[in-house]
């Protein structure tokens, strides 16, 4: 029975991770390794400075006190019974599309789950801030591509992005293989004063306005379809490479 580990950056008790664990505990042995609370954009960050504690929370369910990237590292390590067959990080109450991948703690968990050489995707639904989200329509798309990721396997050192239109699963028309898109701008940060008058910043709650290239992730959801971009853990530009090299 494959051992599937299951983790998250919006915390243990987040509803997409919930459904995830749902739709994927009938492929196998589930079990999750999570931060407690919310870790949202916390990218690939690892916790050096201060010690990390695992508590059982429920059965085969256990929090850190940590990020995402802590939570697959300890988790796979320490936690585990035995190496996972399968790490699968979401689901994200929102996009991880284009640049936002940079930032992202969903796909961040993910891609330390590649680098310990386990198969490994990241699921997030397309749904904009405030929406209601269709979780098991996202979690059934996870467990079509689990299925799939424990047959075939992935590609090497590469991981799986997906993001799922946030529609009825009979409005999804389909999946397809796409490349990163990048965001042109947004108005991302917020710049408002406290009560003793001081001028601070927010960051976040942006309208993102998105390069229209085909192919990518970006449109690719936005005409309904399932994108999964396969990323590589070598971010050379080897074409820039060769070009430096020839110079
Ligand atoms: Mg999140």
């Amino acid at each position: 029975m494959p051992l599937i580990m299951l983790t998250n950056d919006d915390g243990v008790n987040a509803p997409g991770l919930l459904a995830l664990a749902e739709a994927l505990g009938v492929l196998g042995r589930v079990v999750i390794v999570a931060p407690d609370r919310d870790n949202s954009a916390a990218s690939h960050s690892l916790t050096m400075r201060r010690p990390l504690h695992v508590k059982e929370i429920a059965v085969d369910t256990y929090a850190i006190d940590g990020t995402p990237a802590d939570c697959v590292m300890i988790g796979v390590n320490k936690v585990l019974p035995s190496r996972p067959d399968l790490v699968v990080s979401g689901i994200n109450p929102g996009p991880n599309l284009g640049d936002d991948i940079n930032y992202s703690g969903t796909v961040s968990a993910a891609r330390e789950g590649t680098l310990l050489a386990i198969p490994s995707f990241a699921v997030s639904l397309v749904a904009a801030n405030g929406e209601e989200c269709r979780y098991p329509v996202a979690a059934a798309q996870a467990r079509i591509l689990a299925t799939e990721v424990l047959e075939r396997g992935l590609p090497a050192n590469t991981l799986f992005n997906v993001n799922v239109p946030n529609r009825p699963a009979a409005e999804i028309l389909g999946r397809r293989y796409t490349r990163q898109g990048r965001r042109l701008y947004d108005n991302a940060i917020q710049e408002t004063f406290d009560p003793w008058g001081r001028r601070h910043y927010w960051i976040g709650g942006g309208t993102p306005h998105w390069s229209e290239e085909p192919d990518t992730d970006v449109q690719t959801v936005l005409v309904g379809y399932v994108s999964i971009t396969p990323l590589h853990l070598d971010m050379t530009n080897h074409w820039a490479l060769r070009e430096l090299q020839n110079d």
